[in-house]
């Protein structure tokens, strides 16, 4: 079987799909690694390195003329989908609850998609293949270096000469795996750091990291299915809104990772607390996108200053900013997934396999995740297209 890694496309994206590590480990396993040309550029991984591994470099075009399997990071470009055909498989991170679209192209070409993010993340024999875990966690250290960055004073508490620096008071709403990532990086930066959820489990996570817990006289308990949250009430979220306001306005630095699954980000900031911070305040807001985010005003890929002074960093794709770090967390991921899947060094799928039940998002010509086929099915009610998918 031949498993090809692509140059990876998206604007900002460094990542590649496979480091040279992993190419040894699945050849290993008896499998064909085929790289295209400058793939592992981005995340400084020469093409030189991989050959050395027992890869093939290849142009784009011999890449999707014999490839068996492409592995990708995010899902593939317009152009690329129109290279892959009958029989060959996509793995990556597709997206496909956030794009069902890719998923019918995929389908309708014949070619299975397998997305890691469908993963069922609490199965612990399906933690070494988790990548929104391990890219989250590169995020989430990013985005305290990208606040300590932005922010015109210190993290730590500084006694020099010169006079004495109070520590940055660093606030993090969302501590799931990012959150706890950035309490954790903004601690060792030696910052005075709070957290924040409305997970009650969060609670014991964040005071282990020596930060304290911000518990609001509303205590909303929002734990959903999967370890995640669920979406609060319009009251709910009012008043969160209005607690945290009086929380975020004492702080130098506030880190957001709010998020629902299959839900806009919840707005964690509003207008009147950014207002109420002080200038020179520095917000990351790591849920930004196209989508909405949870800081009003926050703009993905961009930094805003507001006329109070408030520096606010939309920063939707931070695991992509650490590119070699995040593509050996997932080069590991993808890897463990692969060969999960692989049988006699050829592909074994099969959909009463509770991990693949997850992951396999098209097979044979048809959506055969329920998730992502509801989701299409819907639409196309919405839209009043006959749903004739099957
Ligand atoms: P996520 O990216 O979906 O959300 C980030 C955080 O935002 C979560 O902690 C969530 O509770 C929080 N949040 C959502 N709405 C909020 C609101 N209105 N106000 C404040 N916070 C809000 O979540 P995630 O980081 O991917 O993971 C969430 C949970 O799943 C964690 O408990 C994590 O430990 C667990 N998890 C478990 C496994 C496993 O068992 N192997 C793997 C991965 C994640």
């Amino acid at each position: 079987m031949k498993v090809a890694v692509v140059r990876e496309t998206a604007q900002g994206e460094q990542r590649v799909a496979l480091v040279p590590e992993g190419v040894a480990k699945l050849r290993g396993a008896g499998l064909d690694i085929l790289v295209e040309r400058g793939a592992g550029d981005g995340a400084w991984l020469p093409d030189a390195a991989y050959a050395e591994a027992g890869a093939t470099i290849v142009e784009q075009a011999e890449l999707y003329q014999t490839a068996d399997v492409v592995l990708t990071v995010t899902k593939p470009a317009g152009e690329t989908i129109s290279l892959l055909g009958p029989g060959q498989t996509v793995i990556g991170m597709l997206a496909p609850l956030t794009d069902p679209e890719l998923a019918t192209a995929l389908a309708a070409r014949n070619v299975t998609a397998v997305s890691l993010d469908g993963l069922p993340r609490t199965l612990s024999r399906a933690q070494p293949m988790d990548a929104l875990t391990s890219q989250a966690n590169v995020a989430g250290y990013k985005a305290a270096i990208v606040a300590a960055e932005a922010f015109g004073r210190f993290f730590p508490m500084l006694i020099t000469a010169a006079g004495t620096a109070r520590p940055a008071k660093v606030l993090v709403l969302g501590a799931g795996v990012a959150g706890l990532q950035a309490i954790g990086t903004a601690r060792r930066l030696g910052a005075v750091v709070s957290g924040y959820d409305v997970r009650p489990a969060s609670k014991q996570e964040v005071e282990s990291l020596g930060a304290t817990f911000i518990e609001l006289k509303s205590a909303v308990a929002a734990a959903g299915e999967g370890g995640y949250a669920r979406e609060l009430t319009a009251d709910e979220r009012q008043g969160q809104q209005e607690e945290l306001e009086q929380h975020i306005a004492r702080h130098d630095v506030v880190i957001t990772t709010a998020q629902v699954p299959g839900r806009r980000p919840p707005l964690l900031v509003t207008d009147d607390a950014v207002k109420a911070m002080s200038a020179g305040a520095v917000i990351v807001d790591m849920a930004a996108s196209t989508l909405g985010g949870n800081v009003a005003g926050a703009k993905p890929g961009e930094i805003v200053t507001t006329g109070n002074g408030v520096t606010i960093v939309g920063a939707g794709n931070l695991a992509a900013s650490v590119p070699t770090a995040a593509s050996n967390a997932y080069s590991r991921n993808i890897s463990a997934l692969l060969l999960h899947m692989t049988k006699d060094a050829a592909l074994a799928i099969d959909t009463t396999d509770e991990i693949q039940a997850g992951v396999v998002i098209t097979h044979l010509g048809r959506v055969v995740n329920p998730a992502v086929a509801a989701l299409i099915q819907s639409q196309e009610g919405d839209t009043g297209v006959d749903g004739a998918s099957d």
